[in-house]
């Protein structure tokens, strides 16, 4: 705490990220990223980007990015909004469209950045407890809100609320903005983004960080009604003209156009995690269903916390939170087979011992 720090700053707690070691000997799987690498077409783009034009400003409305992602799922371009990873999008989105005098409602496990734009924008908010299998239910969203907002699949459980019932749920809450947050959609769930015809106050928010493998360059987007994107643009207009750089923009672009590297590689992620999955049960872990790129699991007879810490001392990062109901689970990234096997190696001997 210092004097100089305004009263905003000395009332908000931020969010805590995965570690990011220095030491890389060690088999990163605690923040969810892509163990393949990204397209080369990406490490092309990136190139040419450089050779060229550095020092001028990027296209301030990254357009490029817009038609990228728009042909991606036949949408307009209007619809879409780019972003320095979703992370900004989200921020943009609870400043501009979740901030009103009725509390937002999220559910009680979910992505921890939630409530803390929370706190740094003043927004009103009630959790809503997930079921004790901790899916969602859309039922208990039935009640007055200024928004609405969960990831899916959701984080860090995994599970995934099927589009059906995303639709449902749209169709009993017509009066403020629903944002769905899809990080983790492409490794099994099918996205929201063809309801934004038909819902106008949906808001679909995706990355590049994870099934893109581009969390190192910052770039996630927004989908939804022309409506919703202008006001995310007076958001960006008012705090940042050039969220993207040049080579966020060009590598972004050639992300989303390579669809056969992503294809291949998220289907790779999506083999290893039943592999993963099957090795863990076999343990005696309890795995929830996940539809995303980690797995969300707790063994009946090993605390949480001494686990992550025996997996630490052999080189092994996971990620374990300490929230509410969640304190006995480790939610393990999916990465190579390679490392699925360290993993499973090295969780027999600390179980076995
Ligand atoms: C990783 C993640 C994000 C943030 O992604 P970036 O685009 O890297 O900022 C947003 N929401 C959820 C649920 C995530 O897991």
């Amino acid at each position: 705490m210092s004097r100089f720090w305004s009263s905003t700053v000395r009332g908000l707690t931020p969010y805590v990220p995965g570690e990011q070691p220095k030491n890389s000997n060690l088999i990163k799987l605690n923040t969810n990223e892509n163990p393949y690498g990204p397209s080369p077409k990406v490490l092309d783009a990136l190139r040419t980007e450089v050779a060229s034009t550095l020092r001028l400003y990027p296209d301030p409305q990254a357009e490029d990015l817009k038609h990228a992602v728009a042909q991606y799922y036949g949408i307009s371009p209007r619809q879409v909004f780019p972003a320095n990873g979703s992370d900004e999008a989200l921020g943009h989105t609870f400043q501009g469209l979740l901030k009103h005098t009725k509390p937002i409602l999220f559910p009680d496990i979910t992505y921890s950045f939630y409530p803390v734009y929370c706190g740094l924008y003043d927004i009103a908010y009630e959790t809503v407890p997930l079921t004790a299998s901790f899916e969602i239910d859309i039922a208990a969203y039935r009640r007055p809100n200024g928004g609405i907002i969960f990831a899916n699949p959701n984080a860090p459980t995994g599970r995934l609320l099927p589009i059906g019932a995303v639709a449902e749920l749209l169709t009993q809450n017509t009066d403020a903005v629903v944002v769905v947050d899809e990080a983790y959609i492409d490794f099994g769930g099918e996205s929201a983004v063809p309801l934004v015809a038909r819902f106008h106050n949906l808001l679909v928010i995706q990355t590049l960080s994870k099934s893109r493998s581009l969390a190192g360059l910052r770039v996630g987007f927004a989908v939804g009604h022309e409506d919703l994107i202008t006001a995310l643009e007076r958001v960006k207009n008012s705090f940042n003209s050039y969220p993207l750089g040049r080579l966020a923009i060009a590598g972004a672009v050639a992300a989303m156009n390579d669809r056969e590297h992503f294809e291949e590689t998220r289907q790779a992620v999506i083999r290893t995690r039943e592999v993963l999955t099957a090795g863990l049960r076999g343990m005696g872990f309890e795995v929830l269903p996940s539809a995303a790129n980690f797995i969300f699991a707790r063994h009946p007879e090993w605390d949480a916390a001494a686990l992550s810490g025996r997996l630490r001392e052999k080189g092994i990062l996971v990620r374990h939170f300490t929230g509410k109901r969640i304190d006995q689970f480790l939610r393990i990234t999916v990465g190579t087979d390679e490392a699925a096997v360290l993993l499973c190696r090295a969780l027999e001997r600390i179980i076995g011992a």
